[in-house]
């Protein structure tokens, strides 16, 4: 899967979510979205809850700011140095981010940050639409 059918794929799952939740409030609907819950109410929403596995080791993962608002891709190329393509990057320059290198391709590396998936940054952001959230990851510089 690209990851450009990743987004749309993913969009449409928190949005069937989020269509079940209109009675909740805000900060529940943040609590409804905490790993342990929906793995177990959702559990097609991430292959990684069928593994029982997590993205990030953390005390309350979070997932729903999952693909995260900071995150930049293109599949054309964000930008080019040297003979090296950026496909993606974090639009903070997020100290815990790093890249990871194949062939000139350049991509960014998340894995050691926790930045969307924290209480606090998923209330400032906060969205009922993920997509409005999101409309700058894709094709965005
Ligand atoms: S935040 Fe991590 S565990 Fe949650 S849906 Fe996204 S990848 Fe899966």
């Amino acid at each position: 899967m690209t990851y450009m059918e990743w987004f749309e794929t993913h969009a449409k799952k928190h949005a069937e979510i989020m269509k079940t939740l209109t009675h909740l409030s805000d900060d529940e609907v943040i609590d409804y979205f905490i790993y342990e819950n929906m793995q177990k109410r959702h559990p097609d929403f991430c292959p990684l809850y069928a593994k029982n596995e997590k993205c990030h080791e953390m005390q309350e993962l979070n997932c729903y700011l999952c693909g995260c608002m900071f995150f930049r891709f293109s599949d054309k190329g964000l930008k080019k140095e040297g003979d090296k393509t950026f496909y993606s990057l974090c639009s903070i320059n997020a100290k815990e981010g790093k890249t990871f290198e194949s062939d000139g391709s350049v991509h960014q590396d998340c894995s050691d940050c926790l930045i969307p998936h924290k209480r606090s940054v998923i209330k400032k952001y906060f969205s009922r639409d993920w997509k409005e959230v999101m409309k700058q990851t894709i094709g965005a510089s």
